[in-house]
C-alpha cells in the first residue's frame, strides 16, 4: 500500500464541545501541519473523512468537526484517550510565504472558521512577516460561535469583525447583525498590497468574491478553500474533481481564477 494512505493510530487529547453540533479534538502528533490542508480521520469499522487542520503547532494538531452524518457523529462521542486513525496531512494550502510583508484579510463563516484559526495561529507565530490583519467571521447566532476563548483573545491583537445572520439586532452585543456579506459591503477595504483568504459555504464564497471584485481586488489576490466529498486524498478515486482539479491534490485552496465562481457541477 501507498505509506501516505496508512493511517497512524493516534490519541485524543481533549474533546471539546464548541457549539450543539460542533466539537474541537485535540489529537497528540508531531510533524508539520499547514493552514488550508486536510487529514482523513477515521474509526475502524466506522469508516473515515476529510477534515481541515485548525492549529498550527508541532506538538499537537487540532481539528473542529460538524456533526453531520455516521462517522463525525462517532467521533462527537470520543473522550480523551480513546485513539482515532489519522492519514495526511494532504493538500495544498494557503500561500502564506507568497503574501509575506502583505496585509491579510481572513474571510470564514461557520465551520470554515476552523482553516483561519490555523491562519491565525500561523500569523501569531510569524508577526513580524505581516502587515494589517482583518478577519471577518459570519455565524447564524451567538450560539453558533465557535472559539468563543479565542475570539476574545484575538480582539486584542487583530481588528476582527463578526456578523450573526439569525440574531436579533439588541442581542448582538458587541457584533454586527446581517450576514458577513453585508458587512464587508458596506467597508472601504484596502485592495493594494493584500491578499484575502476565504473559507465557508459555496454561497458564502461566491457573494463574498462578488463584492471583493467590486471594490478592485483582482482574481490573483483572492484564495478559496474548496470542500467536495472525497475517499483517497491522493489524486485517485476523482470523486473531488472541480473544472479538471483534483481537489485533494490540487487544492483544497485554489487561487480564485483556478476555478472560478461555485457551479453545481
Ligand atoms: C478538504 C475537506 C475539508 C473538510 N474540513 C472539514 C472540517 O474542518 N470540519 C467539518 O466539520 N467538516 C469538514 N469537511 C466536511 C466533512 O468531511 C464531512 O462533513 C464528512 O465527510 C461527513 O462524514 P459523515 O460520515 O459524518 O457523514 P455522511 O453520512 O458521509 O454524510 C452526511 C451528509 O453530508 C454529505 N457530505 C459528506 N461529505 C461532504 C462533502 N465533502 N461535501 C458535501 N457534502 C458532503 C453527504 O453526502 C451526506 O448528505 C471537509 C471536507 C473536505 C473535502
Amino acid at each position: 500500500m501507498k505509506s501516505e494512505l496508512i493511517p497512524k493510530k493516534t490519541r485524543i487529547l481533549s474533546n471539546f464541545r464548541e457549539t450543539s453540533d460542533i466539537f474541537t479534538l485535540i489529537l497528540q502528533i508531531s510533524g508539520s501541519y499547514m493552514p488550508g490542508q486536510f487529514v482523513q480521520i477515521g474509526i475502524p469499522g466506522i469508516g473515515e473523512c476529510p477534515i481541515s487542520v485548525a492549529s498550527y503547532s508541532k506538538n499537537h494538531l487540532k481539528i473542529s468537526i460538524r456533526e453531520v452524518g455516521k462517522v463525525t457523529r462517532a467521533l462527537g462521542k470520543l473522550r480523551k484517550n480513546s485513539f482515532v486513525y489519522i492519514r495526511g496531512p494532504y493538500g495544498r494550502g494557503y500561500p502564506l510565504v507568497e503574501f509575506q510583508g502583505k496585509c491579510l484579510i481572513l474571510i470564514g463563516a461557520g465551520c470554515g472558521v476552523a482553516t483561519l484559526k490555523s491562519i491565525i495561529e500561523y500569523i501569531e507565530y510569524h508577526r513580524e512577516k505581516y502587515k494589517d490583519i482583518l478577519l471577518f467571521f459570519g455565524y447564524r447566532n451567538i450560539n453558533d460561535i465557535i472559539y468563543k476563548k479565542e475570539v476574545n483573545k484575538w480582539k486584542n491583537t487583530f481588528n476582527i469583525k463578526i456578523a450573526l445572520s439569525k440574531e436579533n439586532a439588541k442581542t448582538c452585543l458587541d457584533w454586527d447583525s446581517g450576514h458577513i456579506t453585508d458587512v464587508i459591503a458596506e467597508l472601504k477595504l484596502r485592495t493594494e498590497n493584500t491578499g484575502v483568504f476565504i473559507c465557508g459555504p459555496p454561497k458564502m464564497i461566491n457573494d463574498t468574491v462578488e463584492i471583493l471584485k467590486k471594490k478592485g481586488f483582482n482574481d490573483e489576490q483572492i484564495y478559496v478553500s474548496t470542500e467536495r466529498l472525497m475517499y483517497c486524498s491522493i489524486g485517485m478515486c476523482c470523486h473531488c474533481m472541480i473544472r479538471g482539479k483534483f481537489t485533494c491534490t490540487d487544492g483544497p485552496v485554489f487561487r480564485f481564477d483556478e476555478i472560478g465562481y461555485y457551479k453545481n457541477d
